[in-house]
């Protein structure tokens, strides 16, 4: 467990934001790491964990060069290659729409020794801090994980069932088609919804509404990415257990 040793990429949850959820594992990997190679919504309070660590940002941020994904592959395995330390940290949890699939295999090819830390994901942390139980023994006995775009797409009208939760990620640019798909699988026009943008950090903002009216609630309040959206009966509960904007 406390084995760090060199020459080995370490993909590392950071968590929703709040440091306070960053797991002990990370820290302790940030604090030996040569490099951290981190994307757009990893907040900077987390890579205070690691000031003697090179900071190499891969992320899209609007203005800024970024990498694709192909040359983040190439940045790794070279990086361990040279026999340092590497963290590539990724926000929330490494292995939730995070495409860690690509780097792996990329890690497999060229045979680099690799660990994976879990970090909170987003999908549930917003939900918790927004006081909105993903589960409820009278209300909920399923969540689904899905995006705004597979919402809209690929996703079968069974696994957009009326029955469990939805939690979708990266929604909010195409909320108004999200909707549309969501009402013809079934969804009543008045299913409770909640947003919870900056999830976890002090700029938290959460709203709820029902479904119809949800786009123009958040175009109202100017609430935009990076939020999770939760559609559900579950999202009644804030009403009891909101604790964190309070
Ligand atoms: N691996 C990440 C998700 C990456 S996809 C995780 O497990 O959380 C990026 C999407 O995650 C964003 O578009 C947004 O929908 C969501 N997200 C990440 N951090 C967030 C935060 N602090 N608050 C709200 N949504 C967040």
């Amino acid at each position: 467990m406390t084995d760090v040793s060199k020459g080995k990429v370490y993909l590392v949850g950071a968590g929703p934001g709040d440091p306070g959820l960053f797991t002990l594992r990370g820290k302790e990997l940030m604090e030996a790491a040569d490099d951290v190679v981190y994307d757009n919504l990893v907040n900077d309070s987390i890579l205070n964990f690691a000031p003697q660590a090179e900071h190499i940002f891969v992320g899209k941020r609007a203005g800024n060069h970024s990498l694709v994904q192909d040359d983040i592959n190439v940045l790794l395995v070279k990086l361990a290659n040279e026999g340092r330390t590497v963290v590539r940290l990724k926000g929330g949890d490494p292995t939730v729409f995070g495409r860690i699939g690509e780097e792996l295999t990329a890690l497999n090819d060229a045979d680099t020794p690799y660990e994976i830390v879990p970090g909170v994901t987003a999908g549930i942390a917003g939900p918790a801090y927004a006081g909105i139980p993903v589960t409820d023994r009278k209300l909920s006995s399923s969540v689904t994980f899905i995006t705004g775009r597979e919402a809209m797409e690929s996703v079968s009208q069974e696994r957009l069932s009326t029955k469990g939760t939805l939690v979708i990620y990266m929604g909010m640019k195409t909320m108004d088609e999200m909707v549309t798909r969501l009402i013809g699988c079934g969804h009543a026009s008045n299913t409770p919804v909640a947003v919870v943008q900056w999830a976890t950090r002090q700029e938290q903002r959460t709203i709820t509404g029902v479904l119809g009216s949800i786009a123009e609630r958040c175009a109202e309040e100017g609430i935009g990415s990076p939020a999770i959206i939760i559609v559900g009966a579950v999202v009644a509960l804030r009403e009891q257990f909101k604790w964190f904007e309070e």
